[in-house]
C-alpha cells in the first residue's frame, strides 16, 4: 500500500555479513571504506599499530573519524574508555551501553557517508578488547546503528541522507545476529512509523488496513505464513459483545471505534505454551473530549496511540523472532472527539465486566478504552498480561519522559520488566497501588467514576482503575511517554516517536517464557 510506505520509517544503513575473503576484496573497491573501530584504551597502549598520513595533525577526539592514508579509503573511529558513564544512568546496562555505542556511529558514518557521492559500503571492523566486550550483545550494537539512523522526515526529498550498506566480517558477525537486529529495528519502525503518522492519516479505520497489509508482508516472509491471525471487532461487534467503554470513547467521531485482535502462536498444543496478552491504548487523536484540552496540550496529541503502537511492535518483535509461545495482542482504537454524539461528563456507560462508570472527565478515555480490552483479554487467561499507555500526565510530573511508570499486581514479573529496563534503557520504576486512593474514584450514582476526584496521585488512581477489570495474578500496567521532545534522546531526534518499550517488553517476555 503507497499510503503506508509514505509513511514507513527506516534505516538509512543495512546490515550485511561478508566471507573473509569478500570483506578484504571489497573495501578495495572504489565505493567502499574500511573503518577499525578501536577502544580508547586500546589505542593508548597500541599506539605503534596506527600510521597517521602527514597531513594528520592536532589531538584525537573520540566519536570521531580519522583518516588513516590519504586515499580516503580506510579511517578510525576511537571508542571513548569512559563512555558508559557519560552515556547512561546510575546503574547502566551493557547492552544499553553497547547500542549507545552503535548509535553514536551511526551518526559519524552518516555524516562521512554524505561528504563523498560514490561511497556505498562501509567495511567495519573491531579492536580485539571491543570484540570482547560487544561479544555477547552484538544484535545490540547493530540495533543502535539502525535506529538512530532513521530520520523523522519520511518524504524524500526531505531526506537529509543517502542509504549505505555497513558489512561485517562473518568470523565475528553471523546471519543469526543481523537477522536478530533487523526483527527488533523493523518491529521498532513499526511502533515509531504509526506514532508519526499525522493523525488526518491515522484513524481507526486506516489503522486496520495499515495493519492487515503489516500481517499479510509478515505472514509473506515467515516459513510458517499462517503464524499471525487477525480479527477486527467493528462497532457493531464492540456493542454486542458490550464493551460500552470503548463504544462511549468513540462515538463522538464519525469514524467508529474497533478493536483490533492480533495472534501469534508457534504450535498447536495450547494449553503447554505460555500465553502473553498485550493490551494497548490506541487513541489515533485526543482532543479532551467537552473536557477539552488547551491548544499546547492537543498539539501532539496523535501520539496518544502510542501504547497500542508500542504493543504492535513488540508483538511482531516476538513473531519474527520465532518466540516458542502464545501471544495476544488486543488493540481497542477511537478517536475522542467532539460532535452532537460526543460523551458527556456526568453521562454512565456500562463496562464489559457489568461495572457501571460514571464518566468525570471526558479527557480521562484512555482508561476506558483499555479497560474494556483488560476485560475480552482476561477471558482467555494469560500467564501474563501486560498494557501500555500514553495515559497520564502525573506519570511524566513524577518521572520524567525517559523513565515510565510501571505499576503490577505481583513481584515477579515487576521485577522482569524493572530488570530489562535497565539492560535496555527503556527504563521503568515501580510505583505502587495503594488501595486507599480507591475513595478517589467513588461515584453517587455508579460504581466508579473515571477520573479522581483529587489533584493528586493521578497516575496511580489511573492504574487503580485498570486493575477493577483485571483477573488474571500477573498484570502490568506501563504509563509511558512514546515521545522525545528535545533531540536528546537515545534513538530519535527531537519531536518524533521514540518506539520505547518495545526493547523493554520484548526482552522481559523473552525471559519470562525461558523460565
Ligand atoms: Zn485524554
Amino acid at each position: 500500500m503507497n499510503f503506508f510506505s509514505d509513511w514507513f520509517l527506516a534505516p538509512h544503513f543495512s546490515i550485511l555479513v561478508q566471507s573473509n575473503e569478500e570483506f578484504s576484496k571489497g573495501k578495495e573497491q572504489p565505493d567502499g571504506v574500511s573503518i577499525q573501530l578501536i577502544s580508547e584504551y586500546y589505542y593508548s597502549t597500541h599506539s605503534e599499530q596506527f600510521q597517521f598520513p602527514t597531513t594528520f595533525s592536532g589531538t584525537l577526539k573520540p566519536k570521531n573519524l580519522y583518516p588513516l592514508n590519504q586515499d580516503g579509503k580506510s579511517f578510525f573511529y576511537i571508542i571513548p574508555k569512559d563512555e558508559p558513564k557519560k552515556l547512561s544512568f546510575e546503574l547502566p546496562g551493557k547492552p544499553h551501553i553497547i547500542s549507545h555505542m552503535g548509535a553514536l556511529l551511526s551518526i559519524s558514518l552518516l555524516q562521512q557517508g554524505n561528504k563523498f557521492d560514490s561511497l556505498k559500503q562501509f567495511y567495519i571492523s573491531f579492536s580485539e578488547d571491543l570484540k570482547s566486550f560487544i561479544e555477547f550483545e552484538k544484535y545490540e550494537f547493530i540495533l543502535g546503528i539502525l535506529q538512530k539512523s532513521i530520520s523523522n522526515k519520511v518524504f524524500k526529498n526531505s531526506n537529509k541522507y543517502k542509504q549505505f550498506n555497513i558489512i561485517f566480517e562473518n568470523s565475528f558477525m553471523n546471519k543469526e545476529v543481523v537477522n536478530k537486529a533487523n526483527a527488533i529495528s523493523d518491529s521498532m519502525c513499526y511502533t515509531r512509523s504509526f506514532i508519526n503518522m499525522p493523525p488526518n492519516i491515522l484513524n481507526p479505520e486506516s489503522y486496520e488496513l495499515f495493519l492487515r497489509t503489516i500481517v499479510r508482508n509478515e505472514c509473506e516472509k515467515s516459513s510458517s505464513p499462517n503464524h499471525i491471525q487477525i480479527e477486527i471487532y467493528d462497532y457493531e461487534k464492540l456493542k454486542k459483545e458490550n464493551c460500552g467503554l470503548i463504544c462511549a470513547v468513540g462515538q463522538g467521531s464519525e469514524i467508529k471505534p474497533r478493536l483490533i485482535k492480533l495472534t501469534y502462536t508457534t504450535t498447536k498444543n495450547l494449553s503447554k505454551t505460555p500465553h502473553v496478552s498485550l493490551v494497548g491504548k490506541g487513541i489515533t487523536f485526543d482532543t479532551g473530549g467537552y473536557d477539552i484540552k488547551p491548544s499546547s496540550g492537543m498539539r501532539i496529541m496523535k501520539k496518544d496511540m502510542g501504547g497500542s503502537a508500542s504493543a504492535l511492535g513488540i508483538f511482531f518483535a516476538c513473531a519474527r523472532l520465532n518466540l516458542p509461545m502464545r501471544l495476544t495482542c488486543w488493540l481497542p482504537l477511537a478517536e475522542n472527539m467532539i460532535s452532537g454524539n460526543a460523551m458527556r461528563p456526568g453521562d454512565v456507560f456500562k463496562a464489559k465486566n457489568g461495572l457501571q462508570i460514571e464518566i468525570d472527565n471526558t479527557d480521562a478515555e484512555g482508561r476506558l478504552v483499555l479497560a474494556d480490552a483488560i476485560s475480552l483479554a482476561c477471558e482467555e487467561s494469560p500467564d501474563w498480561l501486560i498494557d501500555l499507555a500514553t495515559l497520564t500526565g502525573a506519570a511524566r510530573v513524577g518521572l520524567g519522559t525517559m523513565v515510565d511508570s510501571l505499576f503490577g499486581n505481583n513481584k515477579l514479573t515487576s521485577q522482569l520488566l524493572y530488570n530489562s529496563g535497565i539492560e535496555s534503557g527503556d527504563w521503568v520504576w515501580q510505583v505502587p497501588l495503594p488501595s486507599d486512593y480507591d475513595a478517589y474514584l467513588d461515584s453517587n450514582v455508579s460504581d466508579f467514576v473515571n477520573s479522581g476526584s483529587s489533584g493528586f496521585a493521578g497516575s496511580i488512581t489511573a492504574a487503580l482503575f485498570l486493575q477493577k477489570f483485571v483477573t488474571v495474578p500477573q498484570w502490568n500496567h506501563i504509563d509511558t511517554y512514546m515521545w522525545c521532545d528535545k533531540p536528546n534522546g537515545l534513538w530519535a531526534e527531537g519531536g518524533g516517536a521514540t518506539g520505547k518499550c518495545v526493547r523493554l517488553v520484548t526482552r522481559a517476555i523473552e525471559t519470562f517464557i525461558s523460565k
